[in-house]
């Protein structure tokens, strides 16, 4: 059974940006996602969100303004009378050469070393490539949706270097979806 579900943020909880999400209202939440978390919630399972904010690295925006969108997030998801149990996000450039900007799985094993939680009891859930390669590189589940980059991911993984990816993922249509198939998965 899947006891930890990991989140990734723009295009699974709320609506992504080319531009960024660089202040609290730029911040939009996708159709179902407070009550996917609530369901996660109501299962027992721990929920947490894993995300890349490299505008923090590129100098668009700074900590406490990430913080003050993660308040944002906060307060939609009290309405549904839930919140994630934490947010791990990677500040850094592309460039910077870290180990936490997925696809390097650094965000997930923290995750589940501070969660106590396995790779076979954590799924991963994420719009990009990069949150698919992050989940196996973690050895979690990898759970793709088709919000956000969702169908252009679903293109690549017709290549035949992510066949390994492909051969792992679930692919489902939102939060919502992913919420009712992790819960019976
Ligand atoms: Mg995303
Ligand atoms: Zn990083």
């Amino acid at each position: 059974m899947i006891e930890l579900i990991l989140l990734d943020r723009d295009g699974v909880l709320n609506a992504d940006s080319a531009d960024y999400i660089k202040s609290p209202e730029e911040w939009h939440p996708l159709t179902g996602a407070g009550p996917a978390v609530a369901a996660m919630h109501q299962d027992q399972r721990r929920v947490a969100i894993c995300t890349n904010q490299s505008g923090i690295g590129r100098g668009m925006f700074d900590e406490p303004t990430l913080a003050a969108i993660h308040a944002k997030l906060a307060t939609y998801l009290s309405k549904y009378q839930t919140q994630v149990e934490q947010i791990y996000w990677c500040p850094h450039h592309p460039d910077a050469g870290c180990l936490c900007r997925k696809p390097a799985p650094g965000l997930l094993q923290q995750a589940m070393a501070d969660f106590k939680v396995e790779p076979s009891q954590t799924a991963f859930v994420g719009d990009s490539l990069r949150d698919l390669q992050a989940a196996v590189a973690a050895q979690c589940k990898p759970v793709l949706v088709l919000t956000g980059n969702g169908l252009a991911t679903v293109e690549k993984l017709g290549e035949p270097e992510h066949a390994e990816i492909a051969r792992q993922v679930q692919i489902v249509a939102d939060i919502g979806e992913a919420a009712s198939w992790l819960l019976n998965a």
